[in-house]
């Protein structure tokens, strides 16, 4: 097995850093076991590509992706079962090659099956993609494997848990068979997508609606399933829209200093990259998933019921309208739909929910960043819930009312880990385990 000694290691964005005094490059489920059980505290991570501190900050880290195989398929029943390192990417691009496809997946395909899983990652108009796990071999705290079927119990408290039950070993998705979308694209006012909502997900396979903050605007993207040979006319608008991205990091340069330049930048943008409509076919893999990003961000994201979603809305675009506060947004705030499932922390336990994004292009002022403020503060309020895998302030005492099982959870997590080997100081602080919380304060 692969070591390094006394390193650095550094969060996708550069956000995060830590010393390790070892790292491990785990290829098989019997090193994961060895170094779990023979380690006090140890923290395991995949593509470093959460916001949340929450991958590493332990002297002994065991980094996931050479554990990266792919176990086998079963054909009848539509399953891969897979090791927990694998990437996104090469889990789809695998099961597209069978006929096969997860019906909701996150706009991008670079994290691990380890990461996604632990921290609830989801797409749209489906469910986040752990709900997908039908069995997952977990390796504990003192260092055996505990398998867990989609028939215990235990699976809905393990579906999301941020490495804090054990590490993920190998785990099992059920497909279902592949599919091709027709996908349209275009701009409408915030009086016309708003309510449209509840509608448009009756009527559609695939509803994503990029908010356009500080220009009355949403991009509404919708999907329709069709048969694969249906001929669409195919318009994905100007080559130059490509270069979205790239134009976003230089309108935003000196937002950080100047943040009321962002609603200039806004406007510029969806002038240039937004006002147009697109039109286009291909799986939901092909059509709707970014595959490659030239500079790194900053997220957050933020959810809430269905039902509560155009009140918060409004509160939201009142507050970040005023120009009295700093909270200006940097487009698009990422507006998705997750339906109810039964996983303690999961968004969308027992209501079907709208995940709304935040996103600072610039990745290094992320700190003085207003609006991740602001959506944290009206969110809350409303109850809603924070992306685990992204940014955010709630602890222990918001997390137990926003989520009905978080006492439960909190229970569960000490039973499997007695003497806190999972926790890093921010997991301590976010459970509130006391010994930890007060040795790294
Ligand atoms: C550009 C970008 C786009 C994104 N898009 C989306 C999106 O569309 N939808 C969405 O929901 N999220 C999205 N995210 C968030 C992202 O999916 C999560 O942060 C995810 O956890 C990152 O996976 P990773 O492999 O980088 O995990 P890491 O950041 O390395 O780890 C995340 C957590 O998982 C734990 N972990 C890792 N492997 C295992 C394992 N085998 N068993 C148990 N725990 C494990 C780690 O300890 C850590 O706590 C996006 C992030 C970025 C940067």
């Amino acid at each position: 097995m692969k070591q390094e000694k006394n390193g650095t290691w550094v969060s996708w964005n550069g956000n995060l850093k830590y010393n390790f005094k070892e790292m491990y490059h785990i290829s098989n489920e019997e090193e994961l076991q060895e170094i779990v059980s023979s380690r006090d505290k140890i923290r395991f991570f995949g593509s470093k590509q959460s916001s949340a501190d929450i991958a590493a900050g332990t002297d002994a880290l065991i980094n996931m992706t050479n554990y990266n195989k792919i176990v086998s398929y079963d054909y009848n029943q539509k399953t891969i079962t897979v090791q927990s390192g694998l990437s996104l990417k090469e889990l789809l691009e695998a099961i597209e090659s069978v006929g096969w496809c997860i019906p909701c997946l996150p706009d991008i395909n670079t994290i691990t099956i380890g990461g996604a899983l632990a921290t609830g990652t989801h797409g749209t108009s489906g469910k986040l993609l752990c709900e997908y796990m039908t069995e997952c071999r977990l390796v504990l705290a003192d260092g055996s494997v505990k398998t867990v079927t989609k028939d215990d119990d235990l699976i809905d408290a393990v579906r999301v848990s941020l490495g804090m039950l054990g590490v993920m070993s190998t785990v099992t998705f059920q497909c279902e068979p592949s599919y091709t979308l027709h996908i349209k694209e275009g701009p409408e006012s915030d009086k016309e997508w708003l309510p449209k909502i509840k509608s448009r997900l009756k009527k559609h396979d695939f509803l994503r609606i990029l908010w356009l903050p500080h220009t009355n605007k949403g991009y509404v993207i919708t999907g329709d399933k069709i048969d694969p040979n249906t001929k669409v006319h195919e318009d994905l608008g100007p080559k130059y829209l490509k270069h979205r991205r790239k134009a976003s990091k230089i309108l935003y340069k000196y937002t950080h200093i100047f943040p009321w330049l962002t609603a200039i930048a806004n406007k510029l943008l969806y002038k240039g990259f937004f006002s147009t409509t697109k039109e286009h076919k291909g799986t939901l893999y092909q059509a709707t998933v970014t595959k490659s990003r030239g500079s790194t961000l900053e997220l957050a994201e933020w959810t809430i019921a269905l039902d509560k979603f155009p009140q918060v809305f409004k509160e939201l675009k009142t507050e970040i309208n005023k120009w009295s506060n700093k909270s200006f947004i940097h487009i698009p705030m990422d507006v998705r739909f997750v339906y109810k499932d039964k996983s303690w922390l999961s968004y969308a336990y027992k209501q079907d929910t709208v995940t709304m994004g935040c996103v600072s292009r610039n990745a290094a002022t992320a700190d003085t960043y207003e609006a991740f403020k602001s959506i944290e503060k009206i969110f809350i309020k409303h109850g809603g819930r924070p992306h685990w895998g992204k940014r955010f302030k709630a602890k222990d005492t918001e997390l137990s009312k926003i989520y009905p099982k978080w006492e439960a959870f909190k229970e569960l997590r000490s039973e499997l880990d007695p003497t806190n080997k999972f926790l890093n100081p921010y997991l301590a602080k976010l459970v509130n385990a006391k010994k930890l919380v007060n040795e790294t304060a």
